[in-house]
């Protein structure tokens, strides 16, 4: 493919057609107005397609130092092993969470609130201190959109290429890079829907599966399940809509992230600022000439950095809602002030403080509230997962009889006893009852339960009845491992004789 992957930026070079991208068409309140004067009002505002102009710089290597291990750790995760199983696996038809050595079931829920909650103040933390800096670095949207922007300009060029080709007319020339781009996408797509359906079922069994067709009796037959098919297909689709077609609006229009950040912005949160001071008044010029000396500031209004932006925005015109911190504006700036023989960072990470000349707080009490509140979670977090015993009993009393009376005058009750084993090995436990004196089970009192399973173990308790105190005992069924593991459980109920 024909590409333009380093567009060097000569600001004395850019044209007056690039500069005042067609992408940002400017319009004026008489467009919205009929010749006879009735306003015609728009529902939605059209989406102008932003061609984005590649650019190297700073932020961009970090930008790459922070993806690329994110999208090796999202694609290689599921393929990693945990003893015979797989390390990250929500298992949800057996309502089971595997992360490496841990076991999550539906009991442990309350540790994936917890997760969520302390993921909601840390980003509120790290919000109110560096601004969006999740959503430039780390958010999959944001992450997934570059690859398909690379892709876009492999295949199809450089911006002004692209602009150019799709003013044209349909080529051969045209219609093939169109068809290399779009099967790229489709191929990445593709692998990351089915990566991540390999998170909820093994994805080494998938893998044989996707390539196991056969044909019976009743016709073509596929390894894959069905809701296999239908999830990646789905997220398939997923990915290729939101990276390929619509990027910036996912940020703008669908996050409720983008929504609720500005509450948590302050005068002293890190954000990529134009300096207004040192840039205005902007305006062209010659490169060895003083621009003092005619008046102007540093800014020579050569639009790279609105040519660069993915959400297509002006930072010059301040602060804005769609801006997701990705810098790229602030790196196209800075090769244009070295280009011009400037200070680098005319466009910068700073704050409101700082840009007005005042001093930037870093300690401020709310950021120290945020830090407080999710030090204390995490610690009560990894407190309660390091004393989690990976033991469930619950009793079900038998409901068809209150009780029985023996032969030998004895009173027994029937309940179902159900022992959950939530740890990597199995486990031999002893059961026992305590809360009545002289109770007794009948039957074994040894149960053996291999990892992950649940057993259900139907058991009489008798009682001589000289030894009942009143007709419904509160009674302890309390479970402990006898191989040395040391894990206990109890679970409360009821023993029922005849009214005394
Ligand atoms: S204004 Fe700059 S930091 Fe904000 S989205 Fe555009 S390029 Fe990224
Ligand atoms: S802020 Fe920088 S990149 Fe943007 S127009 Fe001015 S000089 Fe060019």
């Amino acid at each position: 493919m024909g590409t333009d992957v380093n567009e060097k930026v000569v600001p004395g070079s850019v044209s007056k057609s690039e500069s005042t991208p067609e992408a940002i068409p400017t319009k004026t309140i008489e467009d919205d107005f009929h010749p006879a004067g009735v306003a015609e009002l728009d529902l939605y505002q059209k989406r102008e397609k932003i061609y984005a102009r590649h650019i190297e710089g700073f932020y961009q290597r970090i930008r790459l130092y922070t993806g690329w291990p994110l999208l090796l750790g999202y694609f290689l995760l599921p393929w990693l092993n945990w003893g015979d199983r797989q390390a990250v696996l929500f298992d949800l038809p057996n309502r089971q969470f595997h992360i490496l050595n841990l076991t999550f079931w539906p009991q442990d829920f309350p540790f994936l609130a917890w997760m969520l909650i302390i993921a909601a103040f840390s980003l509120f933390a790290v919000t109110a201190w560096l601004g969006r800096v999740w959503c430039g670095y780390t958010c999959p949207q944001t992450v997934w959109t570059a690859i398909f922007m690379w892709a876009e300009q492999f295949c199809e060029g450089s911006r002004n290429q692209r602009i150019k080709r799709d003013k044209g007319p349909m080529t051969a020339d045209k219609f093939t890079r169109k068809a290399s781009k779009h099967i790229m996408w489709l191929g990445f797509a593709f692998l990351t829907g089915f990566t991540f359906v390999g998170y909820f079922s093994p994805i080494r069994e998938m893998s044989f599966e996707l390539f196991s067709v056969g044909v019976g009796a009743d016709g073509l037959s596929w390894g894959l399940g069905w809701w296999e098919i239908a999830w990646i297909n789905f997220f398939t689709c997923a990915t290729y809509i939101n990276a390929g077609w619509m990027r910036e609006q996912v940020c703008i229009y669908m996050c409720p992230y983008a929504r609720f950040q500005s509450v948590m912005f302050d005068r002293d949160t890190l954000i990529v600022s134009y300096d207004y001071h040192r840039g205005e008044t902007r305006g062209p010029r010659k490169k060895n000439v003083d621009p003092k000396t005619q008046g102007l500031g540093d800014c020579v209004d050569c639009h790279i950095c609105v040519q660069v932006c993915p959400t297509g925005i002006d930072i010059r015109d301040g602060l804005q809602i769609e801006c997701i911190n990705c810098a790229l504006c602030i790196d196209g700036c800075n090769s244009v002030m070295e280009q011009m023989g400037y200070e680098k960072g005319l466009i910068r990470y700073t704050t409101e403080n700082e840009l007005d000349g005042k001093k930037t707080h870093l300690l401020r009490p709310r950021l120290i509230g945020y830090g407080i509140a999710v030090l204390v979670m995490v610690s009560l977090f990894l407190t309660s997962l390091m004393m989690r015993v990976p033991l469930q009993v619950d009793v079900i009393r038998d409901r068809g009889r209150l009780y029985y009376e023996t032969v030998d005058g004895l009173i027994e009750n029937s309940y179902t006893l159900k022992v959950m084993n939530m740890d990597q090995q199995s486990h031999e436990y002893k059961i026992a009852i305590e809360g009545l004196e002289g109770i007794t089970i009948v039957g074994s009192e040894q149960v053996i339960v291999d990892s992950g399973e649940a057993a259900e173990i139907p058991l009489r308790l008798s009682i001589d009845p000289v030894n009942l105190t009143s007709m419904n005992q509160t009674i302890y069924f309390v479970i402990e491992s006898i191989d040395g593991s040391d894990y206990q459980a109890e679970s409360e109920s009821r023993f029922i004789g005849p009214r005394i």
